[in-house]
């Protein structure tokens, strides 16, 4: 019987037109290639299900891109191709990425009843103007309309995606957005902060006074942490707030390194110790399936030291945080130094240990990239051997 969980992850990199802080792997203007890539991510599948013998799969995230725009049918075929060739659990969470301007209520309906039962809305901010300079195609009254479809619809775990430190965002208009989302009864807020990377439309405009400074975003961000927790939602990682039990199960499994599975151009994987990411690339994706060389663009053994960086890392942004006999128990490496540094950090205020785990507190997570990386330098200055346990050194040292 199987018995190892796993999620798989859908990339549709298809978006009706393209947002001008977006460095996604997606393009606009390639519609006329959607037949093929869909034939392409069912051949992909087809082919790969062997490699998922021995797995129940327990979420199936399809992420883009816009995969409401790609066609209810195609995302039904993909779910339904899974169905057939895996072991997709009754029960799964299967979520879909959505933009306000594309979740027709038949399509909602039909997604709703062939499976889907999560949905993760792209609204970013309540105030038109900034909406539109972003290249955002719907308005903040299209976003509130398209939640109540997928209510309607009977999708009863609904997201949002917010973002702040927008151009031209003041703290009232996140206070306006924040305060509309949540009337919205959704179940899940995640909440961005702009980042302007390079080669993006946005990126000539990095410069413009009206972004607000790092001052500004520390006060949004801190801002969404408490109001938020006051309308009952858990902060579970830096940026996602939830009701009780509507964590997404599906990232979780990234930010405790589960094992997933990616199909489509761009996605990742992480199996049996090795990840391996697809072609970013929608021609050349489609030319790879169909036969024409490596499907891959990385394919990497992720090391002992590597998978320890990693636990760290992606740990400390979340709530449930790192734990020393987790640590010392995967990876044979003393948590000494790392706990030495937590509990500095502790006495300004930036992380806490609550029972057994250490995370960081919502001005830990403020500045977590600092923070992150000086428990990596910790840890990099010791030793690793593999099938060299420290604990037996220790064993050693007590013996001489
Ligand atoms: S809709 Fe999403 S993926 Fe598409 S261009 Fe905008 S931000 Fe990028």
């Amino acid at each position: 019987m199987p018995e190892k969980r796993i999620g798989v992850y859908i990339h549709i990199p298809f978006c009706a037109s393209r947002c001008q802080y977006c460095d996604f792997c997606s393009s606009s203007g390639k519609e006329a290639l959607i037949p093929k890539y869909q034939e392409a991510v069912l051949r992909h599948i087809r082919e790969f299900a062997p490699r998922l013998d021995g797995y129940l799969i327990d979420t199936v995230y399809f992420g883009g891109g816009t995969p409401s725009w790609y066609g209810a049918k195609n995302l039904v075929a993909i779910l339904d191709e899974l169905k057939k060739r895996c072991s997709v659990l009754i029960g799964s969470e299967i979520t879909l990425e959505a933009n306000p301007d594309s979740v027709a209520p038949k399509e909602l309906k039909l997604l709703r009843r062939e499976g889907f039962n999560r949905i993760s809305l792209g609204a970013q901010t309540a105030n038109n103007a900034i909406l539109k300079f972003l290249g955002r195609r719907h308005t903040w009254e299209q976003a509130e309309e398209a939640v109540r479809s997928s209510l309607e619809a009977g999708f009863d775990n609904v997201s949002l995606d917010l973002m702040y430190g927008l151009p031209a965002q003041s703290r009232e208009d996140w206070a306006v957005t924040l305060s509309r989302a949540v009337k919205l009864g959704c179940r899940h807020l995640s909440c961005y902060g702009l980042k302007i990377e390079e080669g993006t439309p946005l990126y000539r405009y990095r410069d413009m006074p009206s972004i607000p400074d790092e001052d500004m975003q520390a006060d949004m961000y801190l801002y969404a942490v408490d109001v938020l927790a006051a309308e009952g939602y858990i902060q579970y990682e830096i940026s996602n707030f939830a009701q009780k039990g509507y964590e997404s199960r599906h990232n979780l499994k990234y930010w405790t390194l589960e094992e997933y599975a990616g199909f489509g151009a761009s996605a990742a994987s992480l199996m049996g110790g090795r990840r391996f990411t697809c072609l970013p690339d929608i021609e050349r994706y489609i030319a790879a399936v169909e036969g024409g060389g490596s499907l891959f663009s990385e394919l990497e053994d992720v090391t002992v030291f590597e998978q320890a960086s990693e636990y760290i890392m992606l740990g400390m942004r979340t709530a449930r945080g790192i734990e020393a006999g987790e640590y010392e128990g995967r990876y044979q490496n003393s948590f000494r130094p790392l706990r030495d540094l937590l509990e500095s950090y502790a006495k300004l205020g930036l992380a806490r240990q609550v029972d057994t785990r250490w995370r960081l507190t919502p001005r830990g997570l403020l500045i977590s990239n600092r923070l992150i990386g000086e428990l990596l330098d910790a840890q990099a200055e010791q030793k690793f051997h593999v099938g060299m346990p420290w604990r037996k050194e220790e064993y050693y040292d007590t013996l001489y």
